[in-house]
């Protein structure tokens, strides 16, 4: 049982916030049961048989936005490839960019290099354990370092990720919408006063699996849940009313264009994206991220491809999290209008050398399309 000074000033703050108080008696019931259900129902993943700060910090990483079934083996790779904060740090950022290559949301690679080189410069190498010096690493936010702090380190550090909102928000009927800041903070604050100091990370991870697994967006398994004799939204007959759904961004359409150029040897031409932005630093063909054919033709022409002939060889769709681009591909013939000028951020590879590059999923469907039309 908790009670002390830190605990009744947050007793004191939950009131403020107007949510209710969870009396010891409910919360240490509900602790043991989602510790206990977490010891007999957790998932086999492989970042849960390692005892290993740096595999939590990047499996955690690899989550934000990313299915579990797909990071699996994402995960495996990586670890085989960068094992350490070492390792990591010293890689190139393209070799890193490569290997994350198809999980998308890029920044997220180039956060962990960072923060892999900042471990290695300020803290010898070893990640910090109090989530207040785990969040001055790049990337690493308040949801990242109360993970790292509770399950490698035994900090009793809360954690807040839509699972846990979730369930949150049914476990006390809390009629939330979970993108205002102010009801963040509310359930940032119960999810403070739940966790507990023995088995923090346990406790954490049963929150956030239960939200996985048993109390899912649209259909909670109310029925075999490990807390539903003390889950008020289970008691109002309507569960999912909580959280209140979010009305989503609006998705903006993108007309894009990229250019197939073979060279007389067989090589493509490929560029790099800026380094900030949409897809920073990554490869692809060249392109415009929206706009007209003639914008394209204006681009080659400026490195002095004149475009003399071109074919729409397919389309391809993707959607980035609030753009739907459709990209159509051309083969264009070109002649040069005299000295070729690539731009420093342009190269000639070979169709092989495309696969060891860092390309984004969108840029890989057109070259499946590319490379079904060369044959
Ligand atoms: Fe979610 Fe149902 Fe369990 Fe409540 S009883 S936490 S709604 S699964």
């Amino acid at each position: 049982m908790r009670r002390n000074v830190r605990g009744d000033e947050r007793r004191l703050h939950l009131l403020q916030l107007k949510i209710p108080t969870i009396g010891d008696t409910r919360r240490d019931v509900l602790i043991s049961s989602l510790v206990s259900w977490f010891d007999l129902n957790a998932r086999e993943l492989p970042w849960r048989a390692v005892e290993d700060p740096y595999a939590v910090w990047v499996s955690e990483i690899m989550l934000q936005q990313t299915q579990v079934s797909t990071v699996i083996d994402y995960f495996e790779r990586w670890m085989q490839t960068f094992p350490d904060v070492d390792s990591l740090a010293c890689a190139e950022l393209d070799d890193v960019l490569a290997l994350w290559q198809g999980l998308g949301y890029y920044r997220r690679a180039r956060y962990l290099h960072r923060g892999a080189k900042m471990v290695v410069d300020e803290f010898d190498g070893r990640l910090p354990g109090t989530g207040k010096e785990l969040k001055r690493i790049p990337g690493i936010g308040p949801y990242t370092a109360g993970a790292i702090a509770s399950i490698a380190f035994d900090e009793p550090e809360p954690i807040v990720d839509g699972n846990v909102i979730r369930v949150l928000s049914r476990l006390f009927a809390l009629d939330v919408q979970p993108k205002e800041r102010a009801h963040q903070k509310v359930i940032w604050a119960l999810a403070e006063e739940l966790v507990p100091d023995s088995r923090p990370g346990d406790f954490n991870q049963s929150l956030m699996e239960l939200g996985a697994t048993v109390c899912t967006p649209q259909n909670p398994n109310c029925l075999v849940c490990p807390v539903q004799s003390h889950c008020e939204g289970f008691a109002t007959g309507e569960p999912t009313r909580f959280p209140r759904v979010a009305r989503r961004g609006k998705v903006r359409k993108a007309s894009a264009h990229a250019a197939i150029i073979i060279d007389p040897q067989g090589m493509v031409l490929v560029e790099q994206r800026p380094a900030s932005g949409l897809l920073a630093g990554l490869w692809q063909f060249p392109s415009v991220d929206d706009g007209e054919l003639d914008d394209l033709r204006d681009k080659l022409a400026v490195i002095g491809f004149e475009a003399s002939d071109q074919e729409a060889i397919g389309e391809v769709s993707h959607r980035f999290s609030h753009i739907d681009m459709t990209i159509t591909i051309w083969r264009f013939e070109v002649a040069t209008t005299g000295v070729v000028n690539l731009e420093s951020t342009m190269q000639w590879v070979s169709w092989e050398g495309l696969g060891e590059i860092a390309v984004s999923a969108a840029m890989r469907k057109v070259e499946e399309v590319a490379r079904a039309h060369i044959g």
